[in-house]
């Protein structure tokens, strides 16, 4: 069957997609046909060499920048991506940071900017994306959550809750857009090799992989994988799921 999990003809938003498991779904994603928009907030080098491998391999992608937990700016967002591409397929909720700290010692502000941008963003571009699906009656959207917000971590109150948030987020809206043939699920990683994990104390990610039953981080390839299969047709019967791709660190 050649067009097993092919995307061509379709066009994807993938937020976050300058650097680490966002950039890693961007190039899976334009692999398997789709055109894509690749986001990013501040890192605009490395998108525009994203877009440029891209399209020299005979791709359809467009860099935009845009701080997606404004309300405004992921509006914008994925109004680029329908005068661009003439429509919307696929939205990969990718765009994250962490704010560790102890709650006793958690500033107000790293409780927002982590809620903001990993949560809030999430029903930004969900909001304005789910409009276009809902006319074309077909759509994907896939939320990159985290095994911390099934587990919870120590020092990640903010980030687990955001986390847990877009796996709610991710089966209210299954629910309420499956009348409409679309399709929303999420992701939980656990540890992927991107610059994210720089935050974590010397030896902490050491004793965390004790906790991986395959023993080691995942590769940003891996999540894409995932992020692929969830996106494309043969996907069409799985909605409000949540899919680990942890090495089995959280059997649900
Ligand atoms: P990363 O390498 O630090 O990349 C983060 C990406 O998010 C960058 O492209 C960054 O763009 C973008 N971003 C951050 N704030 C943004 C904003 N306000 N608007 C638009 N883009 C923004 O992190 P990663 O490991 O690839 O993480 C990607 C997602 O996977 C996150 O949601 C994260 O929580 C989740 N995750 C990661 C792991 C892991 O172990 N790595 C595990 C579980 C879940 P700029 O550089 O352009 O600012």
């Amino acid at each position: 069957m050649t067009d097993f999990l092919s995307l061509e003809n379709k066009v994807a938003v993938v937020t976050g997609a300058s650097r680490g498991i966002g950039r890693a779904v961007a190039l899976e994603l334009s692999r398997r046909g789709a055109a894509v928009v690749v986001n990013y907030h501040n890192s605009a080098g490395p998108a525009e060499e994203l877009v440029a491998q891209l399209t020299a391999g005979g791709g359809r992608a467009a860099a935009f920048q845009a701080d997606v937990s404004s309300f405004e700016q992921a509006n914008a967002l994925i109004k680029f991506a329908v005068d661009t591409f003439g429509g919307l397929d696929i939205l990969v909720n990718n765009a994250g940071i962490t704010r560790d700290m102890v709650i006793m010692m958690m500033p107000e502000e790293d409780w927002d900017a982590v809620l903001a941008t990993n949560l809030k963003s999430t029903f930004n571009c969900s909001k304005a994306a789910v409009k276009h699906m809902m006319r074309k009656r077909y759509g994907r959207i896939i939320n990159i959550a985290s095994v911390a917000g099934q587990m919870g971590n120590p020092g990640q109150t903010n980030y687990s809750a955001s986390k847990a948030g877009q796996i709610g987020f991710t089966k209210a809206l299954a629910r309420e857009v499956a009348a409409r043939n679309i399709t929303v699920n999420a992701l939980a990683p656990g540890f992927v090799d991107t610059e994210i994990l720089n935050a974590m104390p010397e030896g902490a990610l050491e004793a965390a992989l004790k906790m991986v039953p395959l023993g080691r981080m995942a590769k940003p390839e891996e999540v894409a994988y995932a992020v692929a299969f969830l996106a494309s047709d043969q996907a069409a019967y799985i909605t409000g799921q949540v899919l680990g791709v942890d090495g089995g660190m959280a059997m649900m």
